[in-house]
């Protein structure tokens, strides 16, 4: 596939515009797309295009049945300045699950990969060097035939773009249990990374921040009563020494970041359970004081420490001391960008595209 991608490139980079020190957050967006169409049962015509407005036909099915999914990954800078990604396969497996689950076509786990390497290597003066710093990669899919009918979309495309990315902020967040309304059931598409998932999850967002909190702590829809995980990241408790993590039981969404920190968690000699977890079971840990440290992981923040959360009338406050969660954070970090031996072969070299295309 690789040699079928045409990269054609922009002769006005607003690369020049950015201060990688104060990069305001998800509004800026690299020179280049990667795009591809899905038409006739097949993928056509991958290419690396200057990014522009894509001409939408007002009955394009994703507009309003929601066909629509995305990934998140961040490119870095390790050695030499070679630009990296984190477990881009895992992404692509992923990319397919959400795609089988809302009836959209699979994209080859090597067309995938390769249309993010390459767009990497297109934009790799893009990746802001800074501790911390990234290159948010955007690969999504959406059926953009027109058709006002209920059925499977025919054409579709995939589209992936870069927005460079500073330090997200490492203030501690207040989670709040949410009672009321659900994010994802058993048998609906909470473990696909589909575009409707997080509209259904913005109103009670919004209500959790009147109140006070950064995020929802996510309950199952049966019994408002087990853990499954927060806005877009999964969670983690560290009780009286061990760790503690929902089970991915068809409702929640498999993050990579999440199965990398299971790793490394056993990589330190932790133990690490993954079963259900009550909410109950959170709130009589911390009474017993055994709640010692709760972190969310995910590609965005990395590791987000949890200050507190809230359910029904109570307040759970965590300890102000995390050490594991720094320590998880840093290692993260350091993986990334290759201050640490990446002993997991989770790290991905990319090639920089020099001087190609027009
Ligand atoms: C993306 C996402 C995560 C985290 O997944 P990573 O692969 O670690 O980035 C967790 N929960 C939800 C709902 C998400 O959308």
């Amino acid at each position: 596939m690789e040699s079928q991608i045409k990269i054609t490139k922009t002769s006005n980079s607003g690369l020049k515009d950015i201060d990688f020190d104060n990069i305001p957050l998800g509004t800026v967006f690299t020179d280049h797309m990667f795009v591809c169409d899905y038409e006739n049962g097949a993928w056509q015509n991958p290419r690396i295009e200057p990014l522009k407005l894509i001409p939408t036909h007002p009955a394009a099915m994703a507009l309003h049945y929601g066909q629509a999914i995305f990934e998140g990954m961040k490119a870095t800078v390790g050695k030499d300045n070679t630009p990296l990604l984190f477990r881009p396969e895992e992404n692509a497996k992923r990319f397919n699950h959400s795609a089988a689950r809302m009836g959209m076509p699979q994209v080859s786990e090597t067309l995938f990969v390769e249309a993010v390497k390459r767009i990497v290597g297109v934009e790799h003066a893009w990746i802001p060097p800074q501790d911390g710093s990234a290159l948010y990669l955007r690969p999504f899919m959406y059926a953009d035939e027109p058709f006002i009918g209920m059925r499977a979309a025919t054409s579709y495309k995939f589209i992936v773009i870069c927005s460079p990315a500073g330090p997200f902020f490492t203030k501690k967040i207040k989670l709040y249990a949410e009672t009321e309304f659900i994010r994802a059931a058993n048998g609906g598409t909470g473990e696909a990374k589909a575009a409707g998932n997080y509209a259904a999850a913005i109103l009670p967002t919004e209500k959790a921040k009147a109140k006070g909190y950064d995020q929802v702590l996510w309950l199952d829809a049966n019994e408002h009563k087990y853990v499954q995980e927060v806005g877009t990241m999964n969670i983690f408790f560290k009780v009286n020494g061990r760790f503690i993590t929902p089970s991915t039981d068809g409702s929640i969404l498999k993050g990579i970041t999440r199965d990398s920190v299971i790793t490394l968690l056993k990589d330190k000699g932790f133990e690490v359970e993954e079963r259900p977890i009550t909410i109950d079971e959170v709130v009589q840990f911390s009474k017993e004081g055994m709640l010692e440290e709760a972190f969310g992981t995910g590609t965005a923040v990395a590791i987000a420490m949890v200050e507190a959360i809230g359910y029904k009338d109570e307040v759970i406050t965590l300890p102000q001391e995390n050490p594991v969660s720094h320590d998880m954070k840093t290692t993260l970090d350091e993986i990334k960008t290759q201050k640490r031996e990446d002993q997991h072969g989770w790290i991905v070299p990319v090639p920089i595209e020099e001087k190609v295309g027009s």
